[in-house]
């Protein structure tokens, strides 16, 4: 049994330490998936604010251009029909004298206007500029700067190659494009401490000349472990719970193991003692039987069997009683007089030198009286066969504390180690003295007493007696 036991323990704690290892390593992975998810999203979203970024930048020059067609003292427009040709013209001239050289008059038409039209009204205007920023939004879209004269064109290019794009637009592009992907995470474009875990790889942020930009940022694992939370604490959980329930089942069988054992003793115990009088009863019978006797030994021979046909007896009804008492419960109902109750169960059997010291006012308690003397006979008994003291002291002390009643009960035998005192109170228990016990038991009798103790509502505990014994406490509710 004891192998069998050791067996499934190793197995058992075989299966824990794989499933915690199993769990660690899958919350491990899930770690290293959210860091690789991490990286690539934000090194897709820079290059998103890269082109995102761009567009404001050309909205930007797209703008002025706008600004600089409909300004009046920098560009003229006119318009006029080419017969030929059957077109209308439109005429985009330069108001300001331009220095250098280049040209700084053109003529074109458009595809939305291809009625006759001779004279400009602000309508006509403002289709002839829609088609023309189009056009230049075209080309800026493949960094192509459209050169209508040469004063826009210059103008265009400076506004587009030479500014660069701003940074408040970049660190906002960015914002919006790490938190379309769910990453809320303070970031910086700097090269910066060592303390900085992780930078996304380099992207051209420059129209003109290169201009090379990286994303760094800190708190990376706490981002990502706050990420995952849901999916840690959930293996956590079960992780505990398997422990939980790896403890409760080791306990159980550990539990069931020594029920058990005790069982076992307790039924060898009991064999030997129905033996031996048993036995005693038969041979004592038999001699009765064969032989004739002189009236002295005969009687002498009955006395043997009648002391042991009560030792059955008592025997049988230590165990019934307690066996009752499961099944049936207990009646409270007797009034009884605490001092008189002990001072009898004292007087009724020869407990040697027992110091009775009753409470000063007499007291009456509603209980049963029966199992009340059984419990208070069972202390006394064993306080005396524990007892290796050549000069055995028992003292019972009754007093009234507030609204209990308590009973005291003190010897000066071996005492009970603290390791034993609170299962001195289970069935079956008793103090193992090697496999011999020396003095004759069932581990029945604690046990029963502190039935019979709580069926009245009370506790009982144990301490130790000064300077040696064990000091028993009753607690009653009046
Ligand atoms: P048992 O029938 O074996 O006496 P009990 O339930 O009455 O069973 O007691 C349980 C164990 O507690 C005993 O085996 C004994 O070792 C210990 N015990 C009980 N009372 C005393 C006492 N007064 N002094 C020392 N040990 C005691």
């Amino acid at each position: 049994m004891r192998k069998r036991l050791i067996i499934i323990f190793i197995l058992m704690s075989l299966c824990v330490a794989g499933i915690t290892a199993l769990q660690l390593y899958y919350s491990y992975e899930n770690y290293r998936l959210a860091d690789r998810v991490f990286k690539k999203d934000a090194n897709e979203a820079l290059l998103e604010a890269r082109d995102s970024s761009i567009a404001v930048h050309n909205t930007g020059v797209k703008d002025k251009f706008r600004g600089w067609m409909n300004d009046t003292t920098f560009i003229k427009i006119r318009c006029r029909y080419i017969p030929e040709q059957k077109t209308t013209q439109f005429i985009i001239k330069e108001i300001k004298p331009y220095r250098g050289s280049g040209q700084t008059e053109i003529n074109l038409s458009i595809e939305e206007i291809t009625q006759r039209i001779d004279t400009i009204t602000p309508e006509i205007k403002k289709i002839f500029i829609d088609h023309m920023v189009r056009t230049v939004d075209d080309g800026l879209k493949k960094s192509t700067v459209w050169f209508f004269t040469q004063g826009l064109g210059d103008s265009l290019s400076k506004a587009f190659y030479k500014t660069p794009i701003e940074m408040t637009v970049i660190d906002g592009e960015y914002k919006k494009a790490l938190v379309r992907r769910g990453i809320d995470l303070p970031f910086s474009f700097e090269k910066g401490p060592d303390s900085i875990e992780f930078c996304t790889n380099e992207v051209n942020m420059g129209v003109d000349k290169p201009r090379w930009m990286k994303a760094c940022f800190t708190g990376v694992d706490v981002f990502l472990l706050g990420k995952l939370k849901w999916v840690i604490t959930g293996s956590l959980l079960l992780l505990i719970i398997t422990l939980a329930c790896f403890w409760y089942t080791v306990r159980t069988l550990l539990s069931q193991h020594k029920l058990a054992r005790m069982k076992d003793d307790f039924i060898s115990n009991m064999t030997h003692e129905i033996h031996t009088p048993l036995a005693s009863l038969l041979v004592t019978a038999e001699a009765l039987k064969k032989f004739s006797h002189d009236e002295a030994s005969r009687e002498s021979y009955i006395d043997i069997i009648l002391h042991q046909g009560n030792r059955l007896s008592a025997l049988t009804d230590e165990i019934l009683t307690g066996a009752r008492l499961d099944k049936q419960g207990i009646v409270t109902g007797d009034r009884i007089n605490v001092n008189e109750l002990i001072e009898s169960v004292i007087g009724e059997n020869d407990y040697g030198n027992v110091v009775f010291e009753p409470s000063a006012e007499g007291v009456t308690f509603a209980g049963n009286r029966f199992h009340l003397g059984n419990a208070i006979r069972n202390l006394l008994d064993n306080a005396l066969k524990y007892n290796t003291h050549t000069d055995p002291e028992i003292r019972v002390a009754v007093t009234i504390s507030g609204n209990r009643l308590i009973i005291i009960i003190t010897d000066n035998g071996p005492g009970i180690p603290d390791s034993e005192k609170e299962k001195v109170f289970e069935q079956f228990y008793r103090i193992s003295s090697g496999n011999v016990h020396n003095v004759k038991g069932y581990g029945l009798g604690l046990g029963y007493v502190k039935k019979v103790i709580e069926a009245h509502r009370g506790s009982i505990s144990i301490k130790d007696n000064v300077p040696g014994g064990s000091l028993f406490i009753i607690k009653l509710p009046l």
